[in-house]
């Protein structure tokens, strides 16, 4: 039987202490936080209204392996996201940019771009904005680069502090341009809320008598790492640490602190049913925050009052703020492999998450990744 010390309660660690304990083992997760659930923490406000204080969180995958193993923790709220760009005043239009957005902006050209758009693309295809604005086609370039300007280059700047082509292209696939008429965000085949929060989603995953909890615990005054040993409470520990917590901070910044993006939000209480005309409604060409999101249209419950969040990127300060996300550059990413070298000095130490990994990954990324680290240690299939 094997020990276990897991650094965080997100998805990540969540997800391989469960596992790492239904196959036997002894876990210990940490987390210097009060609560478990990492980003995805979700709580009810002074009214009862399920709010997520990092920020909006919805639950989507093509992966029927994450699917089936986060489904045994939650029961699910069908649930399919639409984003709209307000692009200018009372111009809503909707995101992923596609046909319906095209025909609302340009009601008078759009049929014939459309007819060029499909008879060169394809009807139903994906394109990221930077392929786009490359296109041999002048007239699509030129749709392309309207759509870059209005769409994308403002929101990235402020999300960002970084053009859309100076970042790394997962960016700007994430959010393609859809030769579709369908407004939804995802395209996912299972796209859901967890009926009773992210927050009760996880709480279930840990809860099993081989896992430990210990909250406001901070790794960094219980663990230290020398010399190819981890110490663990004073010990030497000869168990396994996986680690999802920010990888410079573990190896006390001996490379430089790593750069992250962090957000400020500011909540909102309205006396009214609601407030826009979507969950999320993104602010592509003004104003210093990126997007509002109304909490409430993610449950569709009738009620009185509503609750708004808006988003204000801002640059990470260590020990300041949180770092919310990888910055995906080059430069970056060679920073980084600076402390994946280093960890490679401590055989029992295993990087997972969207911090220690240091890539920008959704949920039900985290929690594959989670998955094939348990195949990695345990030499177990999952199936
Ligand atoms: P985290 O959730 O960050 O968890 C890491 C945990 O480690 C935290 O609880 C932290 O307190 C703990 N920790 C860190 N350092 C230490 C330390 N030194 N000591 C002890 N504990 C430590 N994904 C989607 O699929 N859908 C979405 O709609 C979506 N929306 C998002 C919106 C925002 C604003 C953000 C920032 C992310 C969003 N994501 C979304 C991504 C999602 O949050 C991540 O994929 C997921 O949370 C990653 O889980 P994780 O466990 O790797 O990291
Ligand atoms: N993006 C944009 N305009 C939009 C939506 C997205 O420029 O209306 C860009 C922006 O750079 C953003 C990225 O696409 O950071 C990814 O968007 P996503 O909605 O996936 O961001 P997240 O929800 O992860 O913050």
């Amino acid at each position: 039987m094997e020990k276990y010390l897991v650094v965080g309660a997100g998805f990540s660690g969540a997800t391989i202490a469960r596992l790492l304990a239904e196959g036997g083992n002894n876990v210990t997760v940490l987390d210097k936080r009060d609560v478990v659930g990492g980003n995805a923490y979700d709580c009810l406000d002074k009214n009862g209204i399920l709010i997520q204080p990092y920020g909006p969180h919805i639950f989507h995958t093509n992966d029927q392996s994450v699917f089936d193993f986060v489904s045994r923790f939650s029961e699910w709220e069908k649930y399919e996201h639409k984003v709209l760009a307000k692009v200018r005043k009372d111009k809503f239009v909707p995101v992923p940019f596609n046909l319906n957005s095209l025909f609302s902006l340009f009601p008078s050209k759009a049929e014939q771009i459309k007819e060029i758009l499909v008879k060169e693309i394809g009807y139903g295809k994906k394109v990221p904005i930077l392929q786009l604005k490359q296109h041999e086609k002048a007239e699509i370039r030129a749709f392309a680069d309207f759509v870059y300007k209005n769409i994308f280059y403002i929101y990235t700047m402020k999300q960002w502090g970084f053009k859309p082509e100076q970042l790394g292209v997962e960016v700007m696939n994430r959010v393609p341009v859809y030769l579709s008429d369908d407004d939804r965000y995802f395209t996912d085949t299972y796209q859901f809320m967890p009926k009773g929060g992210f927050t009760e989603l996880i709480t279930n995953m840990l809860r099993h008598p081989k896992i430990q909890i210990k909250l406001k615990t901070d790794v960094k005054k219980e663990i230290l790492l020398h010399d190819g040993k981890i110490y663990y409470g004073g010990r030497e520990f000869d168990g396994t640490l996986i680690y999802t917590g920010c990888v410079d901070e573990l190896f006390d910044y001996k490379f430089g602190v790593l750069p992250y993006r962090s957000l400020k939000f500011k909540f909102k209480t309205l006396n009214q049913p609601s407030y826009q005309p979507s969950a999320v409604v993104n602010y592509t060409t003004s104003h210093k925050y990126t997007r509002i999101t109304e909490f409430t249209k993610f449950t569709c419950k009738e009620q009185e009052q509503t609750v708004i969040v808006k988003e204000y990127p801002t640059r990470f300060k260590k020990g300041k703020n949180i770092p919310y996300y990888p910055i995906p550059i080059e430069k970056n990413f060679a920073h980084y492999s600076k402390y994946v070298d280093e960890a490679k000095n401590y055989k029992n130490l295993y990087l997972l998450g969207r911090l220690a990994n240091y890539k920008y990954i959704n949920m039900d990324v985290a929690v594959k990744n989670a998955m094939s680290l348990y195949e990695q240690l345990t030499g177990d299939e999952i199936d």
